[in-house]
Protein backbone atom coordinates (compact mmCIF):
# COMPACT_ATOMS: atom_id res chain seq x y z
CA UNK A 1 0.00 0.00 0.00
CA UNK A 2 1.28 3.23 -0.49
CA UNK A 3 1.29 5.72 2.08
CA UNK A 4 -0.10 9.31 1.79
CA UNK A 5 0.56 10.65 5.16
CA UNK A 6 0.91 9.73 8.85
CA UNK A 7 -3.06 8.37 8.88
CA UNK A 8 -3.87 7.38 5.47
CA UNK A 9 -2.65 4.79 2.66
CA UNK A 10 -4.11 3.95 -0.72
CA UNK A 11 -4.14 0.41 -2.64
CA UNK A 12 -3.77 1.24 -6.10
CA UNK A 13 -5.61 -1.03 -8.23
CA UNK A 14 -4.84 -3.19 -11.80
CA UNK A 15 -7.91 -1.93 -13.31
CA UNK A 16 -9.77 1.61 -13.65
CA UNK A 17 -6.81 3.27 -12.27
CA UNK A 18 -8.94 2.15 -8.79
CA UNK A 19 -7.53 3.22 -5.10
CA UNK A 20 -9.11 1.16 -2.06
CA UNK A 21 -8.28 3.41 0.83
CA UNK A 22 -7.68 2.94 4.46
CA UNK A 23 -7.44 5.44 7.99
CA UNK A 24 -5.51 4.01 10.21
CA UNK A 25 -4.54 5.88 13.90
CA UNK A 26 -3.36 3.89 17.16
CA UNK A 27 -4.05 0.25 15.64
CA UNK A 28 -7.44 1.23 14.66
CA UNK A 29 -8.73 1.07 11.07
CA UNK A 30 -11.46 2.38 8.76
CA UNK A 31 -11.97 1.03 5.48
CA UNK A 32 -12.82 2.81 2.66
CA UNK A 33 -14.17 1.23 -0.96
CA UNK A 34 -12.34 -1.76 -0.27
CA UNK A 35 -11.54 -3.49 -3.40
CA UNK A 36 -11.16 -4.55 -6.25
CA UNK A 37 -9.23 -7.79 -6.76
CA UNK A 38 -8.21 -10.29 -4.75
CA UNK A 39 -4.38 -9.92 -5.07
CA UNK A 40 -5.47 -6.31 -3.88
CA UNK A 41 -7.90 -7.06 -1.03
CA UNK A 42 -4.68 -9.63 0.14
CA UNK A 43 -2.20 -6.65 0.11
CA UNK A 44 -5.02 -4.42 2.48
CA UNK A 45 -5.09 -7.75 4.83
CA UNK A 46 -1.36 -7.54 4.74
CA UNK A 47 -1.21 -4.22 5.73
CA UNK A 48 -3.39 -4.54 8.41
CA UNK A 49 -1.83 -7.67 9.79
CA UNK A 50 1.96 -6.01 9.83
CA UNK A 51 0.54 -2.88 11.33
CA UNK A 52 -1.31 -5.05 14.00
CA UNK A 53 -3.94 -2.86 13.11
CA UNK A 54 -8.18 -3.88 14.07
CA UNK A 55 -10.72 -2.75 11.18
CA UNK A 56 -13.46 -1.09 12.89
CA UNK A 57 -15.41 -0.10 10.04
CA UNK A 58 -15.83 0.09 6.60
CA UNK A 59 -17.44 3.11 4.70
CA UNK A 60 -18.60 2.58 1.13
CA UNK A 61 -18.51 6.09 -1.01
CA UNK A 62 -21.52 5.17 -2.78
CA UNK A 63 -23.47 2.29 -4.51
CA UNK A 64 -21.30 1.85 -7.71
CA UNK A 65 -20.34 -1.46 -8.03
CA UNK A 66 -16.74 -0.74 -8.43
CA UNK A 67 -16.68 0.56 -4.99
CA UNK A 68 -18.35 -2.60 -3.55
CA UNK A 69 -16.50 -5.42 -4.46
CA UNK A 70 -14.70 -5.96 -1.00
CA UNK A 71 -17.43 -4.96 1.57
CA UNK A 72 -18.69 -8.81 0.89
CA UNK A 73 -15.28 -10.45 2.43
CA UNK A 74 -15.59 -10.85 6.55
CA UNK A 75 -13.64 -8.30 7.99
CA UNK A 76 -14.81 -9.41 11.50
CA UNK A 77 -17.11 -7.36 13.97
CA UNK A 78 -17.15 -4.44 12.15
CA UNK A 79 -19.73 -1.81 11.16
CA UNK A 80 -20.87 -1.36 7.10
CA UNK A 81 -21.64 2.46 6.33
CA UNK A 82 -22.96 4.55 3.67
CA UNK A 83 -25.09 7.42 3.00
CA UNK A 84 -28.57 7.15 3.69
CA UNK A 85 -29.63 7.11 -0.08
CA UNK A 86 -26.92 4.15 -0.60
CA UNK A 87 -29.66 1.25 0.07
CA UNK A 88 -32.65 2.95 -2.12
CA UNK A 89 -29.93 3.27 -5.08
CA UNK A 90 -28.41 -0.06 -4.35
CA UNK A 91 -31.37 -1.48 -4.84
CA UNK A 92 -32.73 0.38 -7.80
CA UNK A 93 -29.51 -0.59 -9.96
CA UNK A 94 -28.92 -3.80 -8.22
CA UNK A 95 -29.31 -6.03 -11.48
CA UNK A 96 -27.19 -4.02 -13.86
CA UNK A 97 -25.02 -3.84 -11.00
CA UNK A 98 -24.56 -7.86 -10.62
CA UNK A 99 -24.38 -7.95 -14.77
CA UNK A 100 -21.37 -5.16 -14.48
CA UNK A 101 -19.66 -7.50 -11.74
CA UNK A 102 -20.24 -10.75 -13.59
CA UNK A 103 -18.71 -9.22 -16.78
CA UNK A 104 -15.99 -7.58 -15.68
CA UNK A 105 -15.09 -10.89 -13.55
CA UNK A 106 -15.66 -12.48 -16.69
CA UNK A 107 -13.06 -10.53 -18.61
CA UNK A 108 -10.52 -9.80 -15.74
CA UNK A 109 -10.59 -13.70 -14.58
CA UNK A 110 -10.63 -12.00 -11.08
CA UNK A 111 -12.31 -13.09 -8.31
CA UNK A 112 -14.32 -11.21 -6.12
CA UNK A 113 -16.65 -11.02 -3.30
CA UNK A 114 -19.33 -8.43 -4.12
CA UNK A 115 -21.88 -6.96 -1.43
CA UNK A 116 -24.55 -9.07 -0.78
CA UNK A 117 -28.08 -7.61 0.50
CA UNK A 118 -27.89 -9.70 3.98
CA UNK A 119 -25.25 -7.43 5.57
CA UNK A 120 -26.42 -5.17 6.79
CA UNK A 121 -25.91 -1.36 6.18
CA UNK A 122 -26.43 1.26 8.47
CA UNK A 123 -26.50 5.15 7.70
CA UNK A 124 -23.82 7.69 8.21
CA UNK A 125 -24.49 10.63 10.57
CA UNK A 126 -23.42 13.46 7.90
CA UNK A 127 -21.04 16.07 9.16
CA UNK A 128 -20.93 14.16 12.54
CA UNK A 129 -17.32 12.88 12.59
CA UNK A 130 -16.11 9.13 13.31
CA UNK A 131 -13.82 9.14 16.06
CA UNK A 132 -10.87 6.30 15.08
CA UNK A 133 -7.97 6.26 17.67
CA UNK A 134 -7.69 9.79 17.53
CA UNK A 135 -8.65 10.75 14.04
CA UNK A 136 -11.74 12.55 13.16
CA UNK A 137 -13.52 11.00 10.21
CA UNK A 138 -16.64 13.16 9.03
CA UNK A 139 -18.71 11.98 6.02
CA UNK A 140 -19.20 15.05 3.87
CA UNK A 141 -22.43 14.52 1.45
CA UNK A 142 -21.22 15.47 -1.23
CA UNK A 143 -24.07 14.17 -4.20
CA UNK A 144 -23.48 14.74 -8.18
CA UNK A 145 -22.00 11.75 -9.71
CA UNK A 146 -24.56 9.58 -7.41
CA UNK A 147 -27.04 10.72 -5.45
CA UNK A 148 -25.41 9.02 -2.04
CA UNK A 149 -22.56 10.02 -2.73
CA UNK A 150 -19.86 10.89 0.15
CA UNK A 151 -16.38 12.26 0.73
CA UNK A 152 -14.80 11.08 3.80
CA UNK A 153 -12.59 14.36 5.47
CA UNK A 154 -10.08 13.49 8.25
CA UNK A 155 -10.07 16.70 10.13
CA UNK A 156 -7.08 16.72 12.24
CA UNK A 157 -4.68 16.15 9.18
CA UNK A 158 -6.97 17.84 6.73
CA UNK A 159 -7.18 14.43 4.83
CA UNK A 160 -9.78 14.01 1.89
CA UNK A 161 -10.56 10.86 0.89
CA UNK A 162 -12.67 12.09 -2.16
CA UNK A 163 -14.66 9.34 -3.78
CA UNK A 164 -15.71 9.34 -7.57
CA UNK A 165 -15.01 13.09 -7.42
CA UNK A 166 -11.37 14.92 -7.78
CA UNK A 167 -9.87 12.96 -10.15
CA UNK A 168 -7.23 13.65 -12.66
CA UNK A 169 -7.49 10.96 -15.32
CA UNK A 170 -11.60 11.10 -15.40
CA UNK A 171 -13.97 14.03 -15.69
CA UNK A 172 -16.83 14.50 -13.62
CA UNK A 173 -18.93 11.92 -14.27
CA UNK A 174 -22.73 13.52 -13.48
CA UNK A 175 -24.60 10.89 -13.30
CA UNK A 176 -27.12 12.25 -11.50
CA UNK A 177 -27.17 16.07 -11.34
CA UNK A 178 -25.04 18.88 -12.36
CA UNK A 179 -26.74 20.80 -9.54
CA UNK A 180 -25.87 18.94 -7.02
CA UNK A 181 -22.51 18.61 -8.41
CA UNK A 182 -21.59 21.68 -8.30
CA UNK A 183 -22.95 22.80 -4.68
CA UNK A 184 -20.71 19.71 -3.76
CA UNK A 185 -17.66 21.27 -5.13
CA UNK A 186 -18.71 24.12 -3.87
CA UNK A 187 -19.33 22.61 -0.44
CA UNK A 188 -15.66 21.59 -0.37
CA UNK A 189 -14.02 24.88 -0.69
CA UNK A 190 -15.16 25.87 2.19
CA UNK A 191 -12.92 23.04 3.84
CA UNK A 192 -9.35 23.19 4.25
CA UNK A 193 -8.04 20.05 2.47
CA UNK A 194 -4.01 19.99 2.66
CA UNK A 195 -4.24 15.97 0.55
CA UNK A 196 -6.97 14.05 -0.89
CA UNK A 197 -6.98 10.74 -2.66
CA UNK A 198 -9.82 10.22 -5.40
CA UNK A 199 -11.73 7.05 -5.92
CA UNK A 200 -9.28 6.52 -9.49
CA UNK A 201 -6.37 8.53 -10.59
CA UNK A 202 -3.47 9.89 -8.70
CA UNK A 203 -3.68 11.83 -5.26
CA UNK A 204 -3.29 15.45 -4.64
CA UNK A 205 -0.41 15.97 -2.10
CA UNK A 206 -0.58 19.49 -1.15
CA UNK A 207 -3.43 22.33 -0.29
CA UNK A 208 -2.44 23.85 -3.66
CA UNK A 209 -2.68 20.61 -5.79
CA UNK A 210 -6.06 20.35 -4.12
CA UNK A 211 -7.07 23.45 -4.55
CA UNK A 212 -6.56 23.47 -8.32
CA UNK A 213 -8.58 19.99 -8.60
CA UNK A 214 -10.86 21.98 -7.38
CA UNK A 215 -10.83 24.63 -8.99
CA UNK A 216 -10.83 22.19 -12.57
CA UNK A 217 -13.89 20.83 -11.70
CA UNK A 218 -15.93 23.72 -11.10
CA UNK A 219 -14.81 25.52 -14.53
CA UNK A 220 -15.67 22.45 -16.42
CA UNK A 221 -19.18 22.45 -14.67
CA UNK A 222 -19.70 25.68 -14.54
CA UNK A 223 -19.47 25.81 -18.50
CA UNK A 224 -21.62 23.02 -19.29
CA UNK A 225 -24.51 24.58 -16.93
CA UNK A 226 -23.68 27.86 -18.11
CA UNK A 227 -23.55 26.60 -22.10
CA UNK A 228 -26.48 24.14 -21.68
CA UNK A 229 -28.49 26.78 -20.19
CA UNK A 230 -27.80 29.40 -23.17
CA UNK A 231 -28.73 26.81 -25.58
CA UNK A 232 -32.13 25.92 -23.86
CA UNK A 233 -32.80 29.43 -23.93
CA UNK A 234 -32.15 29.58 -27.88
CA UNK A 235 -34.44 27.01 -28.54
CA UNK A 236 -31.84 24.19 -29.33
CA UNK A 237 -32.32 20.69 -29.25
CA UNK A 238 -30.30 18.10 -27.79
CA UNK A 239 -28.18 17.01 -30.24
CA UNK A 240 -27.66 20.79 -31.21
CA UNK A 241 -26.41 21.08 -27.93
CA UNK A 242 -24.18 18.62 -27.82
CA UNK A 243 -22.67 20.08 -30.58
CA UNK A 244 -22.47 23.64 -29.12
CA UNK A 245 -21.05 21.82 -25.68
CA UNK A 246 -18.04 19.70 -27.67
CA UNK A 247 -15.47 22.76 -27.49
CA UNK A 248 -15.89 23.19 -23.52
CA UNK A 249 -12.13 22.12 -22.63
CA UNK A 250 -11.93 18.72 -20.63
CA UNK A 251 -9.47 16.76 -20.11
CA UNK A 252 -7.99 13.29 -21.85
CA UNK A 253 -10.54 14.28 -24.79
CA UNK A 254 -10.26 10.32 -26.37
CA UNK A 255 -11.12 8.28 -23.16
CA UNK A 256 -13.48 11.05 -22.00
CA UNK A 257 -15.34 12.26 -24.74
CA UNK A 258 -18.37 9.87 -24.17
CA UNK A 259 -19.17 11.16 -20.63
CA UNK A 260 -18.33 14.20 -21.95
CA UNK A 261 -21.63 13.80 -24.25
CA UNK A 262 -23.19 11.96 -21.55
CA UNK A 263 -23.08 14.89 -19.32
CA UNK A 264 -24.12 17.58 -21.73
CA UNK A 265 -27.15 15.47 -22.35
CA UNK A 266 -27.92 14.75 -18.68
CA UNK A 267 -27.65 18.52 -18.22
CA UNK A 268 -29.68 19.59 -21.11
CA UNK A 269 -32.71 17.34 -19.67
CA UNK A 270 -31.75 18.55 -15.90
CA UNK A 271 -31.91 22.50 -16.99
CA UNK A 272 -35.53 22.22 -18.38
CA UNK A 273 -34.36 20.69 -21.96
CA UNK A 274 -36.77 18.20 -23.50
CA UNK A 275 -35.69 15.52 -25.32
CA UNK A 276 -37.49 13.85 -28.44
CA UNK A 277 -36.48 10.70 -27.44
CA UNK A 278 -34.40 7.91 -24.43
CA UNK A 279 -32.71 7.05 -23.07
CA UNK A 280 -30.69 10.46 -22.67
CA UNK A 281 -27.29 10.83 -21.13
CA UNK A 282 -26.23 8.76 -18.09
CA UNK A 283 -29.29 6.85 -18.28
CA UNK A 284 -27.16 4.78 -21.33
CA UNK A 285 -24.55 3.92 -18.64
CA UNK A 286 -26.96 0.99 -17.86
CA UNK A 287 -27.79 -0.42 -20.53
CA UNK A 288 -24.40 -1.57 -21.76
ZN1 LIG B 1 -18.95 5.88 -9.33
Amino acid sequence: MLRVNECCWYQPGKYFRYNAGVFLSRGQAALIDPGMTVNELAAICQFLAEEEAQVCVVILTHFHWDHQLGAGLDWGKVRLLAHTRFGEEFTRHLTANRAAIDSWATEAKEVISALNLHQEILPVDIDTPINLGGLRLRPVYTPGHTADHLSIFEETTGTLWAGDILSDVEIPFVSSSLTDYLRSNQCLQGLKINSLVPGHGSPAKTEEDVRQRLENDRVYLQALADQAQASIFAGCSMLETVERCSGINYRFPAENENAHRWNTESAYVELGGEARVGPVGWQKEWLQ
